[in-house]
């Protein structure tokens, strides 16, 4: 498959017009500074050492920008993902018996390091998914603050003591590590959904195995390189990729894996959650969103079309959490609306080393056309395109910046995740109607609310069916809150103090007969 999907997007690459030379070329020269630098690993890493597939079958890594080749990394498949399985298993014992503090200083180190090494860890973010390099920064900080913050969270799993209900007792709960984690990760953040999981299971004394997107695995790579240098010990962490599903039903067949954490997309998600039930593993899932953004008529205009601009647009509108319908209150959808096309016309695309751009390509031609086939579908059912709505004259895979209004709740714009730089403008009458239209999914990730009315928030807040919601502000995510869905977004949280618990089994221990002479 995954081979399949790289010969789709090369080939349809090479039928569209290229990216301008002096940007193409000065992409070349960044790729080549990065392969001498001491965090370029182009290999996978079982058992601390960098191995190649066993039977030396590779796969290319793109650059979505400009169609180049980045580097050749091996397609493995069951046989490599059970060797690192073992080396995880081995290094489990010794790794869990560290005390909390010796773990927390490995943790600690490899956050310094991935910070010291931000810039070019942000260079092979923009190289390999293509989202603008100060974007592409943000997230090395944002990922980075997953291992610091867990780096502290490891010194703070505390156990309980519960009053015994015989005297000659005493009633204990310890926290312990769930054991091998496997973790499968999307190619959308390729840095920070890694160490959102990461970071929490090495902390609490599980080893990994972690599998991320075939079309982003050097900045895996890059992170599990920093934490050989930072001194987490040889098959702490693993790195494999290629196959899929080989690699995913290894992990899911194996007794030795006990937990199964996946961030990608409801389908996969459900597959795995199938899966996992024959070895009955802990899973945890975030899955996709379909984010409703409600602007009430008593918003303050400006706030809603900022918010809205950066829940809609960041990372070409390929998050998560993404805003995917903007719910608009009839009284000032027209008004909000050509205030909103003034700000997003001033969006800049390009290839995301330029100066100023701040939308880049989309990760293939996939997702173009999966844009392209909302858009169709909306406009034949009476959707209008006020801005954007066709490729970009970059080529390759940019798309214009799309406002479209008067979408209705049939559309497939507002059914599932566009997941692209498309925003959908519903227009709603009463608070009652904006919610049943907010609920009126299957998914529930985050939910955004434009509002000065300080009991509408809470009311509009509580009745939202999201994991998260954001009053006012379009950015919601940090290490220190939980994040997670609810219905077919997902299960379970990452990040905060709740994130730990995912990897952690509660052992209850009852000690008798305190009284024995
Ligand atoms: P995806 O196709 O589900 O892929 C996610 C990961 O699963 C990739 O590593 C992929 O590998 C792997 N995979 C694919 N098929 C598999 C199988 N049969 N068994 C095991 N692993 C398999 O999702 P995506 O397109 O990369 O990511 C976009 C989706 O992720 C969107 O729906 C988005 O909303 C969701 N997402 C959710 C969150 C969240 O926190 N809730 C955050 C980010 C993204 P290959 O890429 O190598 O094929």
């Amino acid at each position: 498959m995954g081979v399949a999907r790289f010969a789709l997007c090369k080939m349809a690459s090479s039928l569209l017009p290229r990216m301008h030379r002096p940007s193409a070329l000065r992409q070349m020269s960044v790729a080549a500074d990065l392969k001498n630098s001491t965090i370029f690993r182009s290999q996978g890493l079982i058992g601390g050492q960098w191995v190649a597939a066993h039977d030396g079958k590779t796969l290319q890594v793109n650059n979505p920008s400009t169609g180049e080749i980045i580097a050749d990394v091996p397609f493995m498949g069951r046989r490599e993902t059970n060797d690192a399985i073992s080396s995880a298993y081995e290094a489990l014992n010794s790794w869990s018996k560290l005390t909390a503090a010796e773990r927390s200083k490995c943790l600690r180190k490899w956050y310094d390091l991935i910070m010291s090494h931000k810039e070019e860890l942000g260079q092979l973010i923009t190289l390999e998914q293509g989202k603008p390099l100060k974007e592409a920064l943000g997230e090395v900080s944002y990922g980075a603050s997953f291992i610091e913050f867990f780096a502290e969270e490891a010194k703070r799993v505390y156990g309980d003591i519960i009053p015994a209900t015989l005297a000659d007792r005493r009633l204990f709960v310890l926290k312990q590590p769930v054991g091998v984690v496997g973790a499968i990760t999307p190619w959308n953040f390729p840095l920070a959904m890694i160490t959102r999981k990461v970071g929490p299971a090495l902390a609490c004394g599980c080893t990994a195995v972690v599998k991320p997107s075939e079309l982003t695995p050097l900045t895996a790579l890059a992170a599990a390189e920093l934490a050989l240098q930072a001194g987490i010990p040889p098959g702490v962490l693993n790195v494999v990729m290629g196959n899929a599903s080989d690699i995913g039903d290894a992990l899911l067949a194996s007794p030795q894996v006990r937990k199964i954490t996946f961030t990608g997309s409801t389908a996969v998600g459900k597959k795995l959650m199938a899966g996992a039930a024959g070895t009955v593993k802990r899973i945890s899932l975030e899955l996709g969103g379909n984010a409703p953004c409600i602007v009430f008529d008593d918003a303050d205009l400006d706030v809603a079309v900022k918010g809205v601009l950066a829940a809609k647009f960041r990372n070409s509108g390929q998050t998560c959490v993404c805003a995917n319908r903007v719910i608009v209150h009839e009284g000032i959808y027209e008004k909000f609306a050509e205030a909103f096309s003034k700000a997003v016309q001033n969006l800049q695309v390009g290839d995301g080393f330029t100066e100023g751009v701040v939308q880049g390509p989309l990760i293939n031609e996939a997702a173009v056309q999966k844009v392209e086939s909302f858009l169709q579908d909306a406009l034949s059912k009476g959707a209008k395109v006020i801005l954007g709505g066709k490729r970009h004259s970059l080529g390759m895979t940019f798309y214009e910046p799309t406002i479209v209004t008067d979408v209705k709740t049939d559309m497939l714009l507002a059914r599932e995740e566009v997941f692209g730089p498309v925003a959908p403008l519903l227009r709603f009458k009463t608070e009652e109607e904006a919610i049943r239209i907010a609920n009126d999914t299957n998914a529930g990730l985050a939910a955004y609310i434009f509002t000065s009315n300080v009991q509408r928030t809470w009311r509009v807040s509580e009745a939202l069916e999201y994991g998260l919601v954001g009053v006012n502000e379009g950015i919601i995510s940090t290490e220190v809150a939980p994040f997670g869905g609810v219905k077919q977004s997902g299960l379970g949280r990452e990040g905060s103090k709740y994130g730990i618990d995912e990897y952690l089994e509660l052992k209850y221990v009852c000690l008798g007969d305190m009284n024995r002479k």
